[in-house]
C-alpha cells in the first residue's frame, strides 16, 4: 500500500522537484491534524518507527529519511538538498509550509471580494506569519518553495509571503482544496500560482474588456433613460458578467465547442440577449413598447425570453441559445442540462467536448431551492452527465426573499452547495474585470479537461435594487449608501486604464459614443456576430410545426418484421445467464409473437420500441427503477446472473440502428423531468419517456409540468414531444401511490396544450407509444399507466391489434350486447372498466354498455359522438370513476360528456358514480377500500 501511494506521488507531476519537502509539509498537516491528509498517507505516517522518545510524533529526519529511501528503492529519489541547515532553520522551514498549506485552504477567507468593501469577516489566524512563531526578523531569511509555483526552489520568507498573498488574498478567492483529486489541486496550484493570481494582459485585450463593458453600461443607461421606470432587471453592478460571458464562449470556441446552451433568470438577462447574442436592440425596443412580436397565444415577459444566433470564435462558428427561463428560479438548469445532452447525443459527442452548458444563477436562489443540488447530482451520472457545466452566481449579495445574508443561507458561501461534488469555486470581485477575466480562463480550461462542474461566483451588487420599481434603501440602508457612492465598474476599469497609459480618455470616450450611436440606429452591437448562420449547427423544426392534433397518423407494422424483430429481442449474448423469472417472461414474448399466448402489456410496450428504432426513431427513456418497470413488466435491461452485466436486447436489434438510451434514474423528479423536458424541446426526431415510480411521484416535478411542459408552446413557441409514464390505479395499497393525481394535469389542459391518455389494452399502448413519434405533431403526452392490469387476464391483445389497429381515442363497447336493448351508457377511463365488465358480465345485463375514453385530452367529442349514435334507447349516462369526484376527470372533463350527451338527446343528464369527495386520494384500509369499490361499481348500474 505504501509504496502503491509513493509511487502514484512520485508519478504526479507537481511533485518532481520538491518530493521530500512535500511529505515534510504532509507530515506537518498530520502531526496537526490527522484527518488533513489523506487516509493513505495517514496510515503510512501511523505506521513509521517511533524514536523511542517521550514524544509520540517522529522526528522529521525519520520522516524524510524514510521517504527518501523508499524513494531510492523507486530509482527516482531526489536526496533531500537540506545542506547544512541548522535544526532551528528546519523547524521554520516546515512552518513555513504549513503556512502556504494554509493560503491554499484558507485564503479566500481573506481576499477582497466585495467590491462595496463592507464584507466584515475575520481574517484566518493562521495566515498570518506570526501563527507559525516567524516573525519580521525572518522575512529576508531564504526557505525552500516547496511545491510553491513560483518558478524557484528557494525564496525569501517576505517573497513566499507576498506571492502567497497576492495569489489567494487578493480579488480571486479560490476555492479547490475540498477537491479529493490531487492531481486536479496541483493543476489549481499551479495555474494561480504561477501567476500570483493575476496574469498581465496585452494592451489589445484591456481594450476589448473595457468596450465589453461599455456595452453593458450603455445598454443599461439608454433602456433607464427611455424607458424610466420599466422593470428590466438590470445588470448594473453586475457589468463584467458580459465580458465574462464573452470569454466562456470565445476560449470554448478556440477548443472546438460548436454549441453553447444558456440557462439563467431575468437580472441581466436584456443584456446578454443585445450584447452576447446579438439580439436586434430594435427588437427589444418593441418588446419595451409592449408590441405583440410572436404570434403566440399567450407569449411571456421579455425577461424571460430565449434566443438563438451563431457567433464567430477562433475555433470557428458557434450556435449558441438562451433557454426560456420561467421565473421560479433555478429549475431552468436541468432544462439546459438535457438539451446540452440532447445535443451531444445528436453529435455522437460523448465526451461533451462540442457543446458546453452554461448555468447562470442569482446567489440567494444558489443556496436555497433543491433543484440546484439535485443538478449537481446528476452531473457525474451516466444518463445526465454533459462534462461539465460552467456555473456563475450572479452574486448581489442580496436575496429578494430576506433583507439580511444570514437569513438567507447557514452556509459560509452561497455557493457552498457546489462542493459537494467537489466543483472548485471561484469567488471573484466583480469590479476587477482582469480577475474576472482570469477566472473564467481559468475556469474554461478545467471544465475542458476535467469535463466537470465548476463555479464562478461573482460578487458584485444591484444598483437599482430588485428592480427599476424598487426602492432598496427602505431594506438595506448600508449598502445602498454605500452603492451611492460608487463608481461604475466601467468607470474603474477606465480610470485603471488611462492612469497606467495604455488608453487615453479618448479612447474610453469613442467606445462610449460608438456604442450609443449603434443603439440609436438600432443595430447589432455583437462584432462576432455571424449574420448568415451555419443552419446545420441546430435542428430544423420545421417538419413539426402547424399540425392538428386530429391530423391522420398510421401506427401499423408489418406482422412478420414484427415477429423477426421480436425473435431477435429474445437473443442473449452466448453464456448469458438470465434470471429464472425474467427467462419466463422472455419465453412467454416468444410464444406470444408466435401467437401462442395472448399479447400482454409488458410485450406490446416493448414492440412498440422496436417498431419505432426499425423505423428509424431514436428512443432515450429514463425514470424510477425504469429497466425492470416498477411492477416488473419491461425488462428492457437484463442483468447476467453470473458476472452482473447489462444487455439491452433493444440496443441489439440491427447494425447501425438509431439509439436506445434507457438509464435508471437517481431519486429525483424534478430535476430529472426538467432534464428530459430540456431533452425532449431539442430532439424532436426521438421519443423521450419519463416514466415515474408511482405517479404521485410526479408531485416532486410539479413546476415543471405547470411552467414547462403545460405552457412552454404558449408562453414560448417551444414544442415538447415529452412522454411521462405514470402508473394510476386504485388498488386498495393506501392514500399514497394509488393515484397520478390525474385531476391535475387535466386542470392544466387547455388549447390543446398537452395529451393526458388512459390506455386499457396493449395494443393501446403501443399504438400510442408509436403515434407519440409518427405522427409528426410535438406535444407532451402524460400517460397513466396501469399497475394490476399489466398481468390482468381480460387486458389483452392479439398480434392483428398491434400489426393493424391504430389508438383508438375511445373504445367502444366490446361484448355482443344489441344497441337497441342498451338504455344506460357507462363512460369510463382505465382499469375501473375491467370491474365494471366483469360485474356486468357476471350479472348477464344486456340494458348497459360500457364505453371507454382513452384520451381524455384532447377530449375525442367526435369520436364519442360517434359511438352514442348507436343507441338511440339511451335514458342514464353515467360517468364512473375509481377516483373521488374532488380528483380524477369528474370535474375537468364532465363538460365535455355533457356536451356530447345532451347533443346526443336533450334530455340525458350525465350522473356521477364514483367515491365520495376526499382529502386523501385513496384510503388506507383494504376492507374500506374493498366496500368502496363495490358501490362505486353498484352506482354505476343504478345510479
Ligand atoms: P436552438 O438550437 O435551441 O437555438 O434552436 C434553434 C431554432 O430551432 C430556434 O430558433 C427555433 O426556431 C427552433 N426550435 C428550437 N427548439 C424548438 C422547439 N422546441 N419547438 C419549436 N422550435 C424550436
Amino acid at each position: 500500500m505504501q509504496e502503491s501511494v509513493m509511487q502514484r506521488m512520485w508519478d504526479s507531476a507537481h511533485l518532481s522537484g520538491g518530493n521530500a519537502a512535500y511529505v515534510e509539509e504532509l507530515y506537518e498537516l498530520y502531526l496537526h491534524d490527522p484527518n488533513a491528509v489523506p487516509e493513505e498517507w495517514r496510515t503510512y505516517f501511523q505506521k513509521l518507527p517511533t524514536d523511542g522518545s517521550a514524544a509520540t510524533d517522529v522526528s522529521h529526519s525519520t520522516v524524510r529519511d524514510h521517504f527518501v529511501l523508499l524513494a531510492k528503492n523507486q530509482r527516482r529519489a531526489q536526496p533531500v538538498s537540506a545542506g547544512s541547515v541548522s535544526s532551528e532553520h528546519e523547524k521554520k522551514q516546515v512552518e513555513v509550509l504549513r503556512m502556504i498549506q494554509a493560503y491554499r485552504m484558507r485564503g479566500h477567507q481573506a481576499a477582497r471580494l466585495d467590491p462595496l468593501g463592507l464584507w466584515q469577516r475575520p481574517v484566518p489566524a493562521d495566515l498570518s506569519i506570526n501563527h507559525y512563531g516567524l516573525t519580521d526578523a525572518d522575512l529576508d531569511t531564504t526557505f525552500r518553495t516547496g511545491g510553491l509555483y513560483i518558478g524557484k526552489e528557494e525564496a525569501s520568507l517576505r517573497e513566499i509571503h507576498q506571492a502567497l498573498q497576492h495569489t489567494y488574498c487578493h480579488t480571486i478567492g479560490a476555492e479547490f482544496t475540498h477537491i479529493v483529486d490531487s492531481e486536479q489541486r496541483s493543476w489549481f496550484q499551479q495555474r494561480l500560482e504561477s501567476v500570483r493570481g493575476r496574469p498581465q494582459f496585452s494592451a489589445e485585450v484591456q481594450s476589448h474588456l473595457l468596450e465589453r463593458l461599455t456595452a453593458a453600461e450603455g445598454l443599461e443607461k439608454y433602456l433607464g433613460t427611455k424607458y424610466p421606470g420599466t422593470k428590466r432587471f438590470g445588470l448594473e453592478g453586475g457589468e463584467s458578467l458580459i465580458p465574462l460571458l464573452d470569454e466562456v464562449i470565445q476560449r470554448s470556441g478556440a477548443y472546438g465547442t460548436k454549441e453553447i446552451v444558456i440557462g439563467m433568470a431575468h437580472r441581466g438577462r436584456l443584456n446578454v440577449l443585445v450584447n452576447t447574442f446579438g439580439k436586434n436592440p430594435r427588437d427589444l425596443f418593441d418588446e419595451f413598447e409592449g408590441k405583440k412580436t410572436e404570434g403566440l397565444s399567450s407569449g411571456d415577459v421579455k425577461y424571460h425570453q430565449g434566443f438563438s444566433s451563431n457567433v464567430m470564435t477562433a475555433g470557428g462558428e458557434v450556435h449558441l441559445a438562451l433557454a426560456f427561463n420561467p421565473s421560479h428560479l433555478e429549475i431552468v438548469s436541468p432544462v439546459v442540462e438535457g438539451s446540452v445532452r440532447a445535443r451531444q447525443d445528436r453529435r455522437s459527442d460523448v465526451a461533451g467536448e462540442k457543446v458546453l452548458p452554461i448555468s447562470i444563477h442569482g446567489d440567494a436562489a444558489f443556496a436555497g431551492q433543491g433543484v440546484v443540488m439535485e443538478t449537481f447530482q446528476m452531473s457525474q451520472t451516466r444518463g445526465y452527465k454533459t462534462g461539465g457545466t460552467i456555473h456563475i452566481v450572479i452574486n448581489n449579495q442580496v436575496g429578494f426573499t430576506t433583507s439580511r445574508a444570514e437569513d438567507s443561507r447557514s452556509t459560509e458561501y452561497c455557493t457552498d452547495v457546489a462542493k459537494m461534488i467537489q466543483a472548485p469555486i471561484f469567488h471573484v470581485n466583480g469590479d476587477d474585470p482582469e480577475a474576472v477575466l482570469f477566472v473564467t480562463q481559468l475556469a474554461v480550461d478545467y471544465r475542458m479537461q476535467y469535463k466537470r462542474d465548476v463555479v464562478i461566483d461573482l460578487v458584485c451588487y444591484r444598483r437599482r435594487g430588485h428592480n427599476e420599481a424598487d426602492e432598496p434603501n427602505g431594506t438595506q440602508p448600508l449598502m445602498y449608501q454605500q452603492i451611492s457612492k460608487q463608481r461604475t465598474t466601467r468607470e474603474l476599469y477606465a480610470e485603471a486604464l488611462t492612469t497606467a497609459v495604455s488608453h487615453s480618455t479618448d479612447d474610453v470616450q469613442f467606445k462610449i459614443d460608438e456604442y450609443r450611436t449603434a443603439l440609436d440606429n438600432g443595430q447589432h452591437v455583437v462584432k462576432s456576430l455571424v449574420k448568415e448562420p451555419n443552419k446545420e449547427l441546430f435542428v430544423d423544426w420545421r417538419p413539426y410545426l402547424g399540425h392538428a392534433w386530429t391530423a391522420r397518423h398510421d401506427t401499423r407494422f408489418d406482422l412478420k418484421t414484427l415477429q423477426d424483430l421480436s425473435n431477435k429481442l429474445m437473443e442473449v449474448p452466448e453464456g448469458f445467464v438470465v434470471q429464472r423469472q425474467v427467462a419466463k417472461i422472455l419465453e412467454d414474448r416468444h410464444k406470444m409473437a408466435a401467437g401462442a399466448l395472448p399479447i400482454n402489456w409488458g410485450y406490446a410496450e416493448t414492440m412498440a420500441y422496436a417498431t419505432l428504432l426499425f423505423e428509424g426513431h431514436p428512443i432515450r427513456m429514463t425514470g424510477q427503477d425504469i429497466g425492470r418497470g416498477t411492477f416488473s413488466h419491461r425488462h428492457a435491461a437484463l442483468h447476467n446472473q453470473k458476472d452482473g452485466s447489462t444487455y439491452l436486447p433493444l440496443q441489439n436489434l440491427y447494425e447501425g440502428q438509431p439509439r436506445f438510451d434507457l438509464y435508471d434514474s437517481f431519486l429525483s423528479e424534478e430535476a430529472v423531468l426538467a432534464f428530459e423536458y430540456g431533452y425532449a424541446t431539442t430532439k424532436p426526431n426521438s421519443l423521450v419517456i419519463w416514466e415515474a415510480q408511482f405517479g404521485d411521484f410526479a408531485n416532486g416535478a410539479q413546476v415543471v409540468f405547470d411552467q414547462f411542459i403545460s405552457s412552454g408552446e404558449h408562453k414560448w413557441g417551444r414544442l415538447c414531444g415529452l412522454t411521462m409514464l405514470l402508473p394510476h390505479g386504485y388498488e386498495g395499497q393506501g392514500p399514497e401511490h394509488s393515484s397520478a393525481r390525474l385531476e391535475r394535469y387535466l386542470q392544466l389542459c387547455a388549447e390543446h396544450n398537452m395529451q393526458v391518455c388512459v390506455p386499457t389494452t396493449p395494443a393501446q399502448i403501443y399504438h400510442l407509444l408509436r403515434r407519440q413519434v409518427i405522427r409528426p405533431l410535438r406535444k407532451p403526452l402524460v400517460v397513466l399507466t396501469p399497475k394490476s392490469l399489466l398481468r390482468h387476464k381480460l387486458a389483452i391483445s392479439t398480434l392483428e391489434d398491434l400489426a393493424e389497429g391504430s389508438f383508438q381515442t375511445v373504445i367502444p363497447e366490446v361484448d355482443a350486447i344489441d344497441a337497441k336493448k342498451v338504455d344506460r351508457l357507462i363512460l369510463c377511463s382505465g382499469k375501473v372498466y375491467y370491474d365494471l365488465l366483469e360485474k356486468r358480465r357476471n350479472e348477464g345485463r344486456e340494458d348497459i354498455a360500457i364505453v371507454r375514453i382513452e384520451q381524455l385530452y384532447p377530449f375525442p367529442e367526435d369520436d364519442l359522438t360517434e359511438v352514442l349514435a348507436t343507441y338511440k334507447s339511451l335514458k342514464h349516462i353515467v360517468w364512473c370513476q375509481e377516483e373521488p369526484m374532488n380528483q380524477g376527470a369528474w370535474y375537468c372533463s364532465q363538460h365535455h360528456m355533457r356536451r356530447v350527451a345532451t347533443a346526443h338527446k336533450k334530455t340525458l343528464f350525465l350522473e356521477y358514480a364514483g367515491r365520495e369527495a376526499s382529502a386523501a386520494p385513496a384510503c388506507g384500509y383494504a376492507s374500506l377500500h374493498a366496500e368502496q369499490q363495490a358501490k362505486l361499481l353498484q352506482d354505476a348500474f343504478t345510479v
